[in-house]
């Protein structure tokens, strides 16, 4: 899942049915950390590309 410098990390958790889902994206170059819940804030946040998208803004990325 990891390609290039940009180093972290999108984690769901409690997708079983009933469940309040929870995604993480955590940065651990910048300790960027976003947190979402619901099934329907977690579904929009997935098809957002969160890590994509941080990368692009990450203030931490390196440009050797
Ligand atoms: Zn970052």
């Amino acid at each position: 899942m990891t390609s290039g410098p940009w180093r972290g990390g999108l984690a769901v958790r409690r997708m079983q049915k009933g469940q309040v889902p929870v995604a993480d994206l955590l940065c651990v170059a910048c300790w960027f950390h976003r947190r979402v819940t619901g099934r329907a804030m977690v579904r929009d946040f997935l098809n957002s590309k969160p890590i994509e998208t941080h990368r692009d803004q990450c203030p931490a990325k390196t440009n050797p």
